[in-house]
């Protein structure tokens, strides 16, 4: 451990922070607003911003307006739109990290490999041999992190290029190509919207339709920028004024009740955006659901069936039968060639802080804990692995919220729990069993009656088709991060 870190921390008390992401910039933000300095951050890349350091295929943008993708308290009046591409999020993050002096706190290029709780702390492993301990470990490790692959025979035989949309080979030439793209998911619809010009041929291999919500696709102006440096006030009523809030109230309430005439009113949405955008009805039909509005995560798109409808785009839904050589065999026989493949097939999202194998209290390995499935006590907390602290961890609020903003509500959460061993009333702090159980009890309860699991597939499901999500309102959700209830841990 570095002593001169270790000198700052008034209480002694030492954090590692996985991931130099969202979260973990937070995290590391919020210690040093405490005076607490005696942190490291161990960022398995080469740069920070997690997911925007990850994603760089063309057409990525955040689909949740850029003020409220926005740390609280780094607001920026600058976001050139409603919302922002990827590249312009990834260099806010790495502006945070500057201004808040992080850098000097993050190990670059150090990936851990293992967690051990030792009864006072934990100690860590990185794969290139360096140690370190620390009494608090705060896991910021992204939930979309591992590409999945999809299992289509012959994906190796392809001659092309071919790579997941989370590992972009920007070598690879895209004008005037063909190029195929498989997935419909927020990705996928992004990459084609942004490809759907610059391809000689576009194929979109649709294995389930989406239905799309629309949105603006608006820039801010010069005059816009000014009104929000100047008072800030813009920007907070683009975050949480009236119109933000009855825009969550609508999502949260569509998400937590089917017969809700939100939902009612999100359906009428996506089907007018439809029948209005679309003209062909053969491709209206490919296009259309055989399930309801916000069963899957909600796709904004400005573009999306404009670009759909290219005369270099295809829309494939046939079943993929195979990818050859030269391209991808559906099941009807016909053969798509093409010289570039882009698997926009989504990620493994029952990873978590894995694969970093971590044992907590008596050796207990989290892969053993979680054999039936990733469960963590209000998403945040797990028994048996004492200060160890998940931000969007299993069963979190997922949909299209800020994660930002909830990431905040955990800090809120996690600090009021560390405060417990800076207090000196505990060195150590877990879940109960019970509670966990409890909770997954009234979680998995509830969870079957939302949106979620209405009839189709998502990456929200777990083995079961249950929703590994959080089943209650966002308002639920605040309340719950604002105070830990300590009656329902063990404390050492
Ligand atoms: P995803 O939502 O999991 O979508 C994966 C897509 O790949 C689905 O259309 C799926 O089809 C298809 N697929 C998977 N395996 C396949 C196979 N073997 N054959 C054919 N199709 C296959 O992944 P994603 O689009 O990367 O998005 C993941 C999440 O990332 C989003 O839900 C969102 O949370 C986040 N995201 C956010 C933004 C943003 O703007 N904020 C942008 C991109 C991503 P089925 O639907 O039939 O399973």
């Amino acid at each position: 451990m570095d002593s001169k870190e270790a000198a700052g921390s008034p209480e002694g008390l030492r954090t590692i922070i996985i991931g130099a992401g969202m979260a973990g910039l937070l995290a590391a933000i919020k210690l040093k607003e405490r005076g607490e300095t005696d942190f490291t951050i161990y960022e398995k890349g080469d740069s920070v911003g997690g997911t925007w350091r990850e994603n760089t295929y063309p057409g990525l943008s955040c689909d949740t307006p850029a003020h409220a993708y926005s740390y609280s308290f780094a607001l920026n009046p600058d976001w050139s739109a409603v919302y922002a591409p990827g590249p312009e999020i990834k260099a806010y993050f790495e502006g945070v990290a500057r201004r808040y002096d992080l850098y000097p706190a993050i190990r670059f290029n150090s990936e851990i490999e293992s967690a051990e709780w030792h009864g006072d702390k934990w100690h860590i492993r990185t794969k290139d041999g360096q140690s370190d301990s620390a009494h608090v470990l705060i896991a910021a490790t992204g939930v979309l992190h591992h590409p999945s692959l999809p299992d289509i025979p012959g994906l190796s035989d392809f001659e092309g290029a071919c790579f997941h949309s989370a590992r972009w080979d920007h070598s690879v030439p895209l004008d005037g190509k063909r190029i195929g793209v498989i997935g419909t998911g927020s990705t996928g619809v992004q990459i084609v919207s942004a490809l759907a010009k610059r391809a000689a041929r576009l194929v979109h291999f649709q294995r389930s339709p989406q239905w799309i919500m629309p949105c603006p696709d608006t820039r801010y102006s010069e005059a816009d920028k000014q009104a929000f440096r100047e008072d800030a006030e813009n920007i907070w009523q683009v975050r949480n004024g009236p119109e933000a809030a009855a825009r969550r109230a609508r999502f949260t309430n569509a998400i937590i009740d089917i017969d809700s005439p939100e939902l009612a009113e999100i359906q009428q949405i996506v089907e007018r955006n439809l029948e209005e955008s679309v003209r062909d009805p053969a491709l209206k039909q490919k296009l259309t659901p055989n399930y309801r509005a916000a069963c899957k995560r909600m796709i904004f798109s400005p573009n999306y069936y404009r670009s759909v409808q290219e005369p270099a785009v295809y829309l494939e839904n046939q079943p993929i039968e195979r990818i050859e050589a030269k391209g991808v065999r559906m099941a009807d026989g016909t053969l798509h060639e093409l010289d570039v493949l882009a698997l926009a097939t989504g990620f493994k999202v029952d990873q978590f802080v894995r694969p970093i194998k971590i044992r907590g209290q008596g050796g207990l390995d989290l892969d053993t804990f979680w054999q039936a499935g990733p469960r963590a006590y209000y998403a945040v907390t797990v028994p048996n692995f004492p200060n160890m602290l998940l931000f969007n961890g299993p069963t979190g609020p997922v949909g299209n919220f800020s994660l930002i903003d909830i990431a905040e509500h955990q800090w809120r959460y996690f600090d009021q729990l560390i405060d417990l061993v800076r207090a000196g009333k505990c060195k150590a702090f877990a879940p109960s069993e019970a509670a966990l159980v409890d909770y997954e009890a009234r979680r998995n309860e509830r969870a079957k009656k939302t949106v979620f699991a209405s009839g189709c597939h998502s990456w929200y499901l777990d083995k079961n088709g249950v929703p590994q999500v959080w089943p209650w309102s966002w308002d639920h959700f605040t309340e719950v991060m604002s105070a830990p209830k300590i009656e329902d841990y063990v404390l050492a």
